[in-house]
This record gives structure tokens, sequence and C-alpha cells, in this order.
């Protein structure tokens, strides 16, 4: 619309212009040496008009001449740029798909066309790495830390590299480097917390920890980890056989993190060797008002193992009375006033949790149901049907690990199976269901799970006469530490950044 207005404005003028010119013809001359030359105003006017033109169009094609051999090296090496990020980007995917060769011809490609070593130095590592050539890919990755942009890269190309082969004590040393450089990284915190777990420096992953946390880590989960480094200390301090300060660092953990059972257990226990049951008594309290838990109530058993069956009941109700309705109280109660013989007591607090006609009632209650009818009327059809039933019940709850998904009976600071460090937590076990719809086969399956051979727990649980899982099995300690290697030893680290063609 502008256009055909603008086009209209134009050739009006110069229609006017050559009206203008046809109503006042005149003349124009150029006297020149013998040379005379005369035209009329409008085709001399057309003529300078051309003249114009023609220059404007010789400049530019000058212009265009002097600069072409600019334009075509420009053109030749952003196609050698297209080619190179070309090769770095297949030689990736190579890498990424395990081809060795491929990668490192890509790897060659990319380095010869792009003449960008930052670029390049990352493919050029993990192709030697995958051909196997570990001197090489170091090589790469010291290239790598000696430039600032890539040091972090490198160090962490190092690192796994060390890893690897098992040089754990250059990978600590690597990973306090990295951590420096990046401690946002959440990949290098918790390879440095592991490494120091490994090395058994307590103290420098308890400044970790503490470090982590000014930078804004889960406070809940940073106390307990603190309480896990106590607790390690403590087995360390009472395995010289200093058992005072053993207490005092249990004791510390317990106050870190007032929740969490394993602490206050094996703070009771402590405190009850030193001599000091009251103080380990309220440690227990406190535990159970927070978090109720069958390992609480067998540890408070522990601190007073000279009483009387009916004392040992008294001293349960109190506990159970802290958390009004709650079903381990009920179940604390059942157990010793099965022991001290009060049978209608144990019935009262066994048909709160859960009488016969209750659905997906636990394992660990039907078994106390058989053993109060066993105690109560002898053996007999109703303590026999109650064990039938608990081989059948919902599982007992166990000290479940987050990240593999299996059970054990026994809480650890490592999780028995894949090693993760403060993976356990206190809940039922997810069952797959079976072919035929039961829970059964994989109930099986989870008992021998929480059976299996696990390494000796550096905590010894709590000198209680009666285990607390009540037949939860397995907890003679067994021997031969199986567990598998860290999980962080991936050839390929999950946040690789993304190589692409910059803005030339
Ligand atoms: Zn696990």
């Amino acid at each position: 619309m502008m256009r055909a207005a603008l086009v209209v404005v134009v050739l009006g003028v110069v229609g006017f212009a050559a009206a203008w010119l046809a109503e006042y013809p005149g003349i124009v001359a150029i006297d020149w040496g013998e040379w005379r030359i005369e035209s009329s105003v409008g085709v001399a006017i057309g003529a300078v008009l051309l003249f114009a033109i023609l220059v404007a169009l010789l400049y530019r094609f000058w212009r265009w001449m002097r600069t072409a051999p600019r334009r075509l090296r420009a053109a030749h090496e952003a196609e050698r740029r297209r080619q190179g990020y070309r090769a770095l980007t297949r030689g990736m995917v190579a890498v990424a798909a395990g081809d060795a060769e491929e990668s490192s011809r890509l790897a060659k490609r990319a380095e010869s066309l792009l003449e960008e070593p930052p670029l390049t130095l990352l493919l050029s590592a993990q192709a030697a790495q995958l051909k196997g050539d570990d001197r090489a890919a170091e090589k790469y990755f010291r290239l790598m830390v000696a430039n600032p942009e890539l040091e972090f890269l490198g160090l962490r190309g190092l690192l796994t590299s060390e890893l690897r082969q098992g040089n754990t004590v250059a990978a600590l040393e690597h990973a306090r480097q990295a951590y420096r450089l990046s401690p946002q990284s959440e990949w290098i915190q918790s390879t440095l917390f592991e490494l120091q777990l490994e090395a058994n420096q307590w103290k420098q992953a308890e400044a970790l920890l503490h470090d982590v946390g000014r930078r804004g880590g889960a406070p809940e989960t940073l106390r307990r980890r603190r309480a896990i480094l106590l607790l390690e200390q403590a087995a360390d301090v009472e395995a010289s056989g200093d058992r005072p300060a053993a207490a005092t660092i249990a004791e510390k953990a317990h106050t870190s993190a007032p929740e969490f059972v394993p602490a206050a257990v094996a703070a009771a226990r402590l405190l009850t060797t030193v001599g000091k049951p009251k103080r380990a008594h309220r440690v227990l309290e406190t535990t159970w008002r927070a978090a109720p838990h069958p390992d609480v109530a067998a540890a408070l058993l522990a601190v007073w193992p000279e009483e009387s069956a009916k004392q040992r009941l008294g001293r349960t109700q109190a506990l159970a009375a802290l958390t009004p309705g709650h079903i381990e109280g009920d179940i604390a109660i059942a157990r010793t006033a099965i022991a001290a013989g009060d049978f209608p007591r144990a019935r009262r607090s066994l048909e709160v949790v859960g009488g016969s006609r209750a659905q997906d009632l636990e394992s660990r209650v039907c078994r106390l149901w058989a053993e109060l009818e066993d105690a109560e009327h002898g053996p007999g059809l109703a303590a026999r049907d109650w064990l039938m039933r608990a081989s059948s019940a919902r599982p007992d709850p166990m000290w479940v690990c987050g990240k593999c998904g299996q059970g054990t009976p026994d809480w650890r600071p490592s999780c028995p199976f894949c090693n993760a460090f403060d993976a356990l937590e206190w809940r039922h076990i997810l069952l797959p269901i079976a072919d035929d719809g039961s829970a059964a086969t994989a109930q099986m399956r989870a008992v021998a799970l929480a059976r299996a051979p696990v390494p000796v727990a550096r905590i010894a649980p709590p000198a209680a006469a009666s285990g607390p899982g009540a037949g939860a099995g397995g907890n003679g300690g067994a021997e031969s530490p199986q567990a598998p290697p860290p999980q962080f030893l991936a050839p390929m680290p999950p946040d690789v950044p993304v190589i692409g063609p910059r803005d030339p």
C-alpha cells in the first residue's frame, strides 16, 4: 500500500517536472575549446542522472572486487568450522555409542578442522578413554585443567579415571580441587563426601556437610548425616577402648538428630555401659516422642537389664504413654506383657493393633498373637492358625534402601546391597505382585533378602535380650562384606556439557 502510494507520488512528481520543462523549454550549451555541445534542458538533466547512476554502479563493482578474497576466505573458514562442528557432534555421538575407532577418528578430524583446542579436548579425552588409552586421556584431561574454562571438566575426568583405577587417594585430591572450583555441584559434593567416608575422614566429611549446609542444603538430611558421621567416630573411639568418650560423641549424634533412631539406640547403649542409665533413658524417651520405633522400646529394656518382667512392662507402658494411640506403643506393651504373664493386658493391646478379623495385619502382630495363645492356652489350634497367618501376612517394616529398594532388619550407615550412604529408611518394603496376584512369593523374596549376608554393622545393635524386630532374622552380624563398588564410576558423567557451534 505504502509502496504503491510512493510510486504514484514519484510518477506524479516526474510527470509534473516533465510537463513544467515542456512548458519552459530552454537550451543548455557547453563550450569547450573548439567543441560546442547544445542540448535541451530535459535531455541534459537526463544525461547527468544517467552519469551519476553509472558512477555509483562502478564504485560498487570496485568495492565488491576488492573484498572478494576476504569473503572467499571467510566462506572457506565457515565451511571448515561447519565440518569441524559436525565431526565434533558425530564424535560425541560415537562416544555415547561406545564406538572407540569412530570417535577417535572424528576427534582427530575435529581437532584439525576447528583449531580450537578447548572444544575438541573433551572429545579427544573421551575417545582415548574409550579406546582404553588411559595415559592419552589423562594427557588431555591435564591440558583441560590448565585451561580455566575447562578446569572443572578436566578435574572431573582425572577423578573418574583415578576412581576406575582404584586410586582413591589421588581421586580424593582431585575431588577436593573440583569442590573448591564448583562447590554448588551436587555431583562433586556427593563424590567428595563418599571418598571422605571411604578414607574414614569423618571430621572432614562433617566439615563438608557443614559447608554444604551453609550453601542451603536440606537441613534435616544434613543433621541426620552429621549424626551418622558422629556415630562412625563413636564406633572408632569405642573400638580404641575409650567408652566414655565414645558415649559423649554418640550423645552428640543424638542431639544433632533427635528423631534419628540409630543415634539414640547407640547413645543409650554407650551411656548405659559407662554407668549413666538415667541419661540413656532420657535419650530414648526423646527419640520415642519424635519417632516411636521397636528398636527404641527394646533399647529401653536393655538400659535396665536387672529388672523383673513386671517392671519391664511398667517401663514400656510409661514409654508408650508418651505417644498415646501409636501402634508401636501397643506392640511393645503386648510383647512385654506376654513376657510378664499379663495376658489380659497383652490381649487388649493386640486387639487395638488388630484382631483375628483385621485385614492387612503385619507378620509380627500375627506372631505376637501366636505367642500369646501359646503362652496363655498352651500349644493348640489357635496358636498354629496365627503362625500360618504370619507366614502370608504383610511383611514387617524394615530398613529399606531408598536407592536400590532392598531391605535389611538392622540399620547401617551405608546400604549393604548397593553401598549408598544414608539411604536406609524405616518402612514397609514395596513388593511386586506375583503372577497369581498374591504378594506371597514376593514376600518370601523380601525375607530372603533381609537375611542375605551383609557386612558387619559398625554400630552394634542394642544388647537387648529379645531382638527388636522379634524374629526379623539374621541379627547375628553376618560376615563377608560383599558390598559392590560405589556407583559413581560411570565412564560418561551425566552432566557433561553439550558442546555446539558458537556464533562465529
Ligand atoms: Zn541400596
